[in-house]
């Protein structure tokens, strides 16, 4: 048994409801977090049906990529299949958790898994989010450095990219005078102190900070931390919307789509025009992602695979890109695989169900 809060938090270390979008609704949405639950069902969507699954395979918590809800809910009464499935939730003791937005976000989450899906290499996020670092200033007495950092890198600060333990260090004189009341860590009342100290700085994001303020004033050995928190407006590569990739060899766009058919098993992908440009670079976005196509087209990707185009949006491609509608379901229905991955990784007697509902409200003729 494992508290449902031991999981939820788990997982926000991988994808922080920080990083989800100002629509969205992820996070703990039926049940309680201190719950000890025996299994998760996994889910793309959280349906009747699904919450009936988890009541028979004794799952009491369901993880869904899509909220069941987003907007505030004024009645409960049945009449929609959201109220419905919401009821017998709380009527059955299931807790509902989503993890949307904030797992599109993410490098290591839902386009991740379907550029592996697609065999894509060399990925990157196709439209990263800037606005999203802050940087900490401290001043430390030169002994006490290394232990201070070490708390901060704990605590998630001077993480790029594949690198941790980040930080630049320069040493300088730090000045200052006690008055009567002070405890001192060096020095003496009154008396004007010149103490060599270093200048230390690290970056992280914006989220952590409170967390990265808690670390610095516990590790730092003066009654007063001189210390100051920057914005600043690099882009987060590891976080924003869509990924770009490059395939293993370049493909004819008839091919092209033969693969997408072949790797997603999806029985129709609408596409905008043809053309003898062949394709090797590729952008992909799970789900809805007509928003990023002026971002792939820029990024001189030969592709864009992604759901949801609007008629209009085929007219985008302009001769420049190739776009393919996969279908929302089949781009994204192996974010099951994806959380089953994360949760077994660190909780391997746990039982982890994939839920077996073709959730798709989408049928073929
Ligand atoms: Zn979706």
């Amino acid at each position: 048994m494992v508290k449902i809060k031991d999981i939820t938090q788990y997982l926000e270390q991988f994808a922080p409801l920080h990083y989800q979008e100002s629509y969205d609704n992820s996070g703990l949405l039926t049940g309680d977090e201190d719950w000890q639950v025996k299994g998760v069902l996994l889910s793309l969507d959280c349906t009747e049906q699904v919450v009936e699954e988890a009541i028979e395979t004794d799952s009491k918590l369901i993880i869904s990529h899509h909220p069941i809800w987003f907007r505030s809910l004024k009645k409960l009464t049945g009449k929609s299949y959201v109220e419905r499935t919401i009821i017998k939730a709380i009527k059955n003791d299931v807790a509902i958790y989503a993890i949307h937005t904030n797992l599109d976000n993410v490098k290591p989450g839902v386009n991740e898994k379907l550029a592996h899906k697609l065999g894509l290499k060399d990925l990157e996020i196709l439209a990263p989010r800037s606005s999203n670092l802050m940087k900490l200033v401290t001043f430390c007495p030169k002994e006490n450095t290394r232990q201070v950092l070490n708390t901060l890198h704990n605590a998630g600060a001077g993480a790029i990219g594949n690198y941790h333990d980040c930080a630049f260090i320069i040493e300088g004189k730090g000045t200052f005078r006690p008055n009567e009341l002070a405890d001192p860590y060096i020095g003496q009342a009154n008396k004007l102190e010149k103490v060599t100290e270093e200048r230390v700085e690290v970056i992280f994001p914006e989220h952590l900070q409170q967390r990265i303020l808690e670390s610095l004033l516990k590790a730092h050995p003066y009654e007063e931390v001189a210390y100051y928190f920057q914005e600043l407006a690099n882009i987060h590569q590891d976080v924003g919307s869509g990924m770009t990739g490059i395939l293993k060899t370049s493909l004819s766009q008839k091919k092209f789509l033969q693969h997408l058919r072949n790797c997603l098993s999806t029985p129709c992908i609408k596409h905008s025009e043809l053309s003898d440009k062949p394709v090797n670079k590729i952008g992909i976005c799970g789900g809805a992602g007509s928003f990023l196509i002026n971002h792939a087209i820029r990024s001189s990707c030969d592709a864009f695979v992604t759901s949801d185009l609007k008629y209009h949006d085929f007219f985008d491609a302009n001769g420049k890109i190739l776009l393919a509608d996969v279908g929302h379901y089949e781009s994204e229905v192996s974010t099951k695989d994806l959380l089953s991955d994360i949760i077994t990784k660190k909780f391997p007697k746990f039982a982890v169900r994939l839920s077996k509902i073709d959730t798709n409200p989408i049928r073929y003729f």
